[in-house]
């Protein structure tokens, strides 16, 4: 059995930042996560200057080979209707692609990373937690996202006391047809409320990658109205009509 002060399981941002924070607190730390990296991760992909700087990211050097799309306008509507488009003049958010900002944020973290390993099983032994019978600590942190090994322990989790929302999401990059043909802006994301205001899509375009995706508190029928939103889109001309 391998000794640490602590375990965090899951390296998404929570875990990374966590991991890197406490780097010169001088503490032995392990890292887990049952993905390699990069990974991508359900997400728009939408982060504010705020979270820029309190994850001290230099943009500059963020930009650097990765995706820092600047948003300074929001498009915003009821599906079916027109929308308005409010115009912050500044930079107010930025697009970034969740395969990237993970990635990077992990990299910063130097203390020991063990990645393509799941977290089977967490036992509390002699006042320390042993993970998969291997690495022991007298602390655990879950940062294991919605399916938290560590938040299943203690009764929390999905369906134990808060709303789900079932949502699906792709990003991907467009051919230079389709960025040409795609009226969507990069600096302008956009949000479509479902008319029964269970849930809204987005269609954000950050450079050349396109992220659409639909989310909704009431999952029965979501591919339907996934299918229906992007009917929409391309007859309108929002995005490619080829997709
Ligand atoms: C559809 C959708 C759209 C969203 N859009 C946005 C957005 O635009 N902007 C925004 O700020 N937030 C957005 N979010 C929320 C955002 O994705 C989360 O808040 C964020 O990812 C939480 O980070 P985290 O580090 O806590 O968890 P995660 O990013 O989920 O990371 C958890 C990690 O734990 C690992 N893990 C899980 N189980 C185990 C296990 N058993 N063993 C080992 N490792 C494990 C996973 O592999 C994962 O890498 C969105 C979420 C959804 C679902």
């Amino acid at each position: 059995m391998d000794y640490y002060d602590l375990i965090i399981v899951g390296a998404g941002p929570a875990g990374s930042t966590l991991a890197q924070s406490l780097q010169d607190s001088g503490k032995h730390i392990l890292l887990i996560d049952k993905q390699d990296f990069p990974r991508d991760k359900t997400c728009a992909g939408w982060v504010t200057p705020a979270v820029m700087n309190t994850l001290n990211i230099d943009r500059d050097d963020y930009s650097h080979g990765r995706t820092l799309q600047p948003i300074r306008r929001f498009r915003i509507g009821m599906m079916g209707q027109s929308p308005v488009e409010n115009d912050h003049g500044d930079v107010v958010s930025y697009g970034i692609r969740r395969c990237e900002f993970d990635t990077y944020l992990l990299d910063r973290v130097t203390a020991p990373k063990m990645l393509s390993t799941p977290v089977k099983s967490i036992k509390r032994e002699g006042g320390n937690w042993q993970v998969n019978g291997t690495w022991e600590a007298p602390l655990i942190i879950g940062a294991g996202g919605h399916f938290c090994p560590v938040a299943q322990l203690l009764g929390e989790g999905p369906g134990s006391h808060e709303t789900i929302v079932a949502a699906k999401e792709v990003e991907f990059e467009m051919t230079t047809e389709q960025a040409q043909s795609c009226q969507a802006r990069g600096d302008t994301p956009e949000l479509w409320f479902c008319r029964d205001l269970k849930g809204y899509a987005w269609v954000f375009r950050k450079e050349n990658y396109l992220n659409i995706g639909l989310g909704r508190e009431d999952n029965h029928r979501l591919t339907e109205h996934l299918e229906a939103f992007v009917q929409d889109m391309k007859d309108t001309g929002r995005i490619p009509s080829d997709l």
